[in-house]
């Protein structure tokens, strides 16, 4: 077993009751690392082809990376995993805050949660001892409500997941909750948790994480501080405005280097790039059939960082996170103190339904939080809702009276209300626009965006193509955080991988939308490295610092013992995403079925606004993609050889 392994992960059967630790091989390790990449192995092989996601077959994992722990930075995200039932794929989704370490201090890599209980009930993890309590007078309360009373029954050291009445109900958009505002949001697992009735994890561990080189981890993380901390004092939240609308006009961009993106980031968290991605057609608007140009200056100054800015009274730093991106903020003076809403937040119930009220976005970033809810999925919903209500498809008697217009921010509350009690058509609602199209009929499907079923989040792959591939051939569909062409230029992986493609320093936007041999290379290393960054515990943030100045290489072999290079690790993070993949095949999905809809890869191209005349030739990149991993070309399913083990 590598150092920074804690060896050993625990089963929880909930029909039986029966709770019984298992050590992992260190074949597994050495194959896929520790945090998704253990999970996808678990999973892959224990769940039976075609088990109903919401059903006892199901395995629920909560998992830890292998660096977490370790004296490394950016490396507190945890991942929740599970059989989607959003989009019946791999589902996975990864958070911040505290509890990532309390996996591994309580001398585990995950925690794995077969059957279903008869009543509601929680784990209680302490120094490694569990067992399985009664969270009958738990059962019905919010994610707030429910940490809450958890921490005092259990003291403030214990860490805390949760599920909220969306998890409790099925709503397949649910999510789990933790440090009172942060959330694994995507892929519906919060539905998997609920199904299981599994109220909530608590941890409270202090065991050690073994680490072979502490001290040359400790000096690789100080010289990655330093690019941290350096900060410039200028820069206003309407320059970002104005910079978005310039480089909109401009028909040439230059590649993105992270340290600038890391400047914002630092500053005013994710909501940086709010104004700025709208203007520069990054943001989509109007359930992606609008633009800037609709959307405007003046309204979309709503989002305008610097308001949000005015009411944070503190910066939040998730574990091991010298940058805090995160802050805590009082919206209404003498209110109660909230999470700051993030980026995709306020532009899915702010543009996307042409809202801009952004202190209704506050009170609907909490009702969802406390719901346990994704913000992302919850807004893409009502947006779908709104534009049905356009065009007829909705009318007064099917929303209970609700008008769905554009921008009705009352109404658009009142929603969420009956989404989150599965209330008439929020009941519709509350599986997510795939569901809802299938319910409501009447052509509706035409305004379902998605990919395989999953909501798109506030990235337009008309501006950037690789959000359009990732979304479309990730084994979780619909996700952000895993490539894009803008992430490539980030991650800057040539500086350490010699034999990947250097962007030219500056191109034609035009360029962008030819589809070759060089973005399959760059998009195939973005997957490998999150899938790596994922089994690492990383935060996608700190890569954006660029791989010459995040050591990840480096930690990983100082905190294991290991002397793999960059090649040997990004061969892992290929096994993993072929593991992923293979579980997708196991369970009868077609990869062709996860592109993105047309509407959003510019199918037809959009008219005006920054992204008039673009479209994506989307499935020409999918099969250049899947070429990269050695899957067939055409169907996107790996060699039956490579399907077990990942290679
Ligand atoms: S950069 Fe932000 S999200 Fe990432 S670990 Fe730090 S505080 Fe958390």
């Amino acid at each position: 077993m590598p150092d920074a392994a804690m060896g050993k992960i625990l089963n929880v059967d909930l029909a039986t009751g029966e709770i019984r630790a298992e050590g992992v091989p260190d074949e597994i390790y050495r194959k896929v690392l520790s945090g998704t990449g253990l999970a996808a192995w678990i999973l892959h092989e224990r769940i039976p082809a075609g088990a109903d996601p919401l059903g006892p077959d199901n395995i629920l994992g909560f998992v830890a990376g292998i660096l977490t722990g370790t004296p490394s930075y950016f490396t507190g995200r945890w991942s929740v995993v599970g059989k989607s039932p959003l989009t019946g794929c791999w589902g996975d989704a990864n958070c911040g805050g505290n509890l990532a370490p309390a996996i591994k201090r309580n001398g585990f890599d995950g925690i794995f949660f077969r059957g279903t209980s008869e009543k509601p009930v929680y784990l209680y993890v302490k120094n490694g001892r569990a067992e399985l309590r009664d969270a009958s007078h738990l059962w019905g309360k919010d994610t707030t409500e429910t940490e809450a009373m958890l921490l005092a029954g259990h003291g403030a050291g214990a860490r805390v997941a949760v599920i909220g009445p969306a998890g409790e109900r099925l709503s397949l958009i649910s999510g789990v909750f933790n440090d009172r505002g942060r959330m694994a949001a995507r892929s519906g697992l919060g539905a998997v948790m609920g199904s299981k009735r599994l109220k909530a994890v608590v941890l409270d561990g202090k065991l050690r994480v073994p680490v072979h080189d502490a001290a040359a981890m400790k000096r690789l993380s100080r010289s990655c501080n330093r690019w941290v901390q350096l900060q410039p004092p200028f820069l206003s939240g309407r320059a970002m405005a104005y910079l978005g609308a310039f480089m909109r006009i401009l028909p040439a961009q230059m590649a993105l280097d992270g340290m600038l993106y890391k400047i914002f980031l630092k500053k005013w968290g994710t909501t940086s790039m709010n104004q700025m991605s709208v203007e520069m057609g990054d943001a989509p608007v109007m359930n992606w059939k609008g633009s800037s140009a609709d959307w405007g200056m003046r309204r979309s100054a709503s989002s305008n960082p610097d308001h949000i800015r005015a009411v944070e009274k503190a910066k939040y730093h998730c574990y091991a996170c010298p940058l805090g991106c995160g802050g805590l903020c009082v919206p209404k003076p003498g209110g109660a103190e909230v999470h700051k809403p993030e980026y995709e937040s306020v532009l899915s119930l702010g543009g996307q339904c042409m809202n801009s009220d952004l202190d209704s976005i506050f009170r609907m970033n909490e009702m969802l939080n406390r719901a346990g809810m994704d913000t992302i999925s919850a807004g893409g919903v009502i947006s779908f809702a709104m534009e049905c209500w356009e065009q007829g498809i909705l009318t007064r008697g099917d929303t209970g009276g609700l008008e769905l217009t554009w921008g009705n921010a009352a109404a658009m509350e009142q929603l969420l209300e009956k989404m989150i009690r599965r209330e008439g058509i929020g009941d519709i609602l509350a599986d997510g626009v795939r569901k809802a199209a299938e319910r409501i009929g009447k052509g509706a499907g035409r305004f379902a965006v998605h990919a395989g079923g999953q909501e798109l989040p506030q990235h337009d792959g008309r501006n950037d193509p690789g959000f359009a591939l990732h979304y479309s051939v990730e084994p979780t569909p619909g996700r952000h955080t895993l490539g894009a062409q803008m992430y490539y230029e980030m991650f800057q992986l040539w500086k350490t991988v010699r034999h990947l493609p250097k962007p030219a320093l500056f191109y034609f936007k035009g360029s962008k939308y030819r589809a070759d041999e060089e973005k399959a290379v760059a998009a195939a290393a973005c997957s490998r490295y999150m899938a790596l960054a994922n089994a690492s515990g990383l935060c996608l943030f700190g890569l954006f610092l660029g791989a010459s100045r995040i050591p990840v290489f480096e930690w990983l072999n100082a905190a294991t013992g290991w002397n793999r290079t960059p090649e040997d690790y990004l061969a892992a993070g290929e096994r993993i995403q072929t593991l992923k993949q293979a579980f997708n095949v196991k369970h009868g999905i077609d990869p062709r079925a996860n592109r993105v809809c047309d509407r959003a890869a510019g199918i037809p191209a959009q008219t005006r606004g920054a992204n008039r005349g673009r479209t994506v030739d989307i499935a020409k990149m999918m099969s250049d993609y899947w070429r990269q991993f050695g899957w067939d070309a055409e169907t996107g399913v790996p060699p039956v050889e490579d399907r077990k083990s990942g290679s």
